[in-house]
C-alpha cells in the first residue's frame, strides 16, 4: 500500500518526525520533488538530524530509500548526509537513486544567488540552493537527467549549449564570469562516479514492489501553500508539494495511494516572504518561536527565525483539501502548553465580508485574520500516550480544530521523539 506523507501548511509541520515514526512500518520512503532548499528535522536514538536530500526512511536498515525522477538532486549534498549520518553511528542505509532524476548543477545555484541578490529587497526569499532555475531548466528542457551521464560525449554538446545560454545572463546581467563548458563536464564527471552505485530505473523497482503488496511511503516537502499551483504564487516553490504529485514524482500509479497523512502543526510557522493571514510579531511571536518545535523555530537548512502565527484553520482546510487528506496529524501540540487562552483563526475578512474559503494571492493580500480564543491547558503534555489522558482543554482544542478543518485528526505528536504519539 502506498501512503503519502505532506504538509497542509507551509512547510516544516513535523513531516520528517511523522515519516521516520510511519517508516517502522514500511518498506520502502520515497522522496519524490523538492530538492535540498527544506529540511527535515528528525530526532531518533541515534541523535538530532536535519536531513536535505536522504528520505527520511534512511535510519531503519530494513528499508529501502529511494530519490525519485521529480526530486532536484544535489549531488554534493547527498554524499555530504550520506557521510554525516555514517559518522553518527548509523548503518549505512540503502538508497536508490531514479535514472530520471536530474542534477542541481552549481550554476543553478549561482543563478539562484545573483537573483537574490539582485531582487536584494524584494527577493522571494530563496534559500539559494537553485532550486527555481533547476525546474526552470527541468522544464525548459536543458536540465541533465542522471542517465544522461553515462553517454559523455553527447552530453558535451548540450553543455556548451547551456553555457550559451546561461552565459548570457551571467555576464550581461549579473556582471559574473562566464561558465566554462571544461569546468561543467568536470562537474559532471565527477557526479557521474559518485552516483554509479545507486542509480537504477526507481519506477519499474517500485511496480515490481507495489505487486508485492509492499508498504511505500512518499514523503512530500514543504507543504501546500507553497505548491506552485494551489498555493501562495508567486511565494511559492518551484515543484509540487502536494500528494498528487507524488504519483508522477516517484513513477507510480495515482491509484496507487491510498492514504494521504496530511501534517499539520498546532500553530503556525513559514519561512520566506508571502502572506500569512495569522502572522504575530512582537514578544508574543518570540516566546512562541523560542519554545517552538524542538529546540525553537529556527529553519533546518538556513537557521532563519521563523515567522509565527496562530493556527489557521481556512489555510489547514484548504491544505488538507488539496492533498486529499485520508488522515490529519497535529503536530507540536506540546508546545502550547503554556498559554492561558489559544487563538485560532476561523474565518478570514476580505473588503469587510467574512469567508472561510482560501483565496487566490491578491485577495489573500487584504485578508484579516477573524479569531476564536479557546481556553488553554496549562501544563505539560509530553509522555501521555492516550488520547483520553489528555486535559480536557487540550482535548477541545484538538476537536476544535477537527472541526473546522473538516478533516479526521488521526495522530496528534506531543514531542518530537518517535514515541511521542497519539493515536486516534
Ligand atoms: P518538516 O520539514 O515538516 O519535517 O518539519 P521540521 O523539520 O521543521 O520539524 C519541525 C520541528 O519540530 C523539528 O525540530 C521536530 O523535531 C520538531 N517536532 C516534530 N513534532 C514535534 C512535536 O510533536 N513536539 C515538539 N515539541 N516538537 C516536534
Amino acid at each position: 500500500m502506498v501512503t503519502a506523507v505532506v504538509g497542509a501548511n507551509w512547510g516544516d509541520e513535523g513531516k520528517g518526525k511523522i515519516t521516520d515514526m510511519l517508516a517502522e512500518n514500511s518498506d520502502i520512503i520515497i522522496r519524490y520533488q523538492g530538492g535540498a532548499n527544506a529540511g527535515h528535522t528528525i530526532v531518533n536514538h541515534y541523535g538530532k538530524f536535519a536531513l536535505h536530500t536522504m528520505p527520511s526512511g534512511i535510519f531503519y536498515s530494513h528499508t529501502t530509500s529511494i530519490i525519485g525522477n521529480g526530486v532536484a538532486l544535489n549531488v554534493p549534498v547527498f554524499f555530504r548526509e550520506m557521510q554525516s549520518i555514517i559518522e553518527k553511528g548509523v548503518p549505512k542505509p540503502r538508497v536508490l537513486i531514479s535514472d530520471r532524476a536530474q542534477m542541481v548543477m552549481s550554476y543553478h545555484i549561482l543563478l539562484d544567488t545573483c537573483e537574490e541578490e539582485r531582487l536584494a529587497g524584494r527577493s522571494f526569499g530563496s534559500t539559494r540552493s537553485g532550486i527555481a532555475p533547476f525546474y526552470s531548466d527541468k522544464y525548459a528542457k536543458i536540465g541533465i537527467q542522471v542517465s544522461e551521464l553515462s553517454d559523455m560525449d553527447a552530453l558535451r554538446a548540450k553543455v556548451e549549449n547551456i553555457c550559451t545560454l546561461k552565459n548570457v545572463v551571467l555576464t550581461n546581467l549579473y556582471h559574473k564570469e562566464p561558465l566554462r563548458p571544461d569546468d561543467i563536464m568536470e562537474e559532471l564527471r565527477t557526479y557521474q562516479k559518485m552516483l554509479e552505485p545507486y542509480v537504477c530505473d526507481t519506477s519499474a523497482f517500485l511496480d515490481r514492489a507495489i505487486r508485492e503488496g509492499k508498504n511505500i511511503l512518499l514523503e512530500g516537502q514543504l507543504g501546500t501553500m507553497k505548491d506552485p499551483d494551489h498555493g501562495i504564487y508567486p511565494m511559492v516553490t518551484s515543484s509540487s508539494t502536494l500528494a498528487a504529485y507524488g504519483a508522477i514524482g516517484a513513477g507510480i500509479p495515482p491509484y496507487e495511494i491510498k492514504k494521504v497523512v496530511a501534517v499539520t502543526k498546532a500553530y503556525s510557522s513559514a519561512v520566506g516572504a508571502g502572506e500569512f493571514v495569522s502572522e504575530i510579531f512582537g514578544d508574543e511571536a518570540d516566546e512562541l518561536r523560542r519554545r517552538g518545535g524542538d529546540g525553537g523555530e529556527y529553519g533546518a537548512t538556513t537557521g532563519r527565525p521563523r515567522r509565527m502565527g496562530w493556527y489557521d484553520a481556512v489555510a489547514s482546510r484548504y491544505g488538507c483539501r488539496l492533498q486529499g487528506a485520508t488522515d490529519v496529524a497535529l503536530t507540536v501540540l506540546d508546545v502550547l502548553g503554556y498559554l492561558d487562552e489559544i487563538p485560532v483563526c476561523v474565518a478570514y475578512e476580505i473588503d469587510g465580508v467574512k469567508t472561510t474559503e482560501f483565496p487566490t494571492t491578491v485577495r489573500l493580500a487584504k485578508a484579516k485574520p477573524v479569531y476564536s480564543y479557546l481556553p488553554g491547558w496549562k501544563c505539560e503534555i509530553r509522555g501521555i500516550r492516550k488520547y483520553e489522558d489528555l486535559p480536557e482543554n487540550c482535548r477541545n482544542y484538538v476537536e476544535f480544530i477537527e472541526k473546522k478543518i473538516g478533516y479526521p485528526i488521526t495522530m496528534i505528536s506531543n514531542g518530537p521523539g518517535r514515541d511521542d504519539i497519539i493515536y486516534r
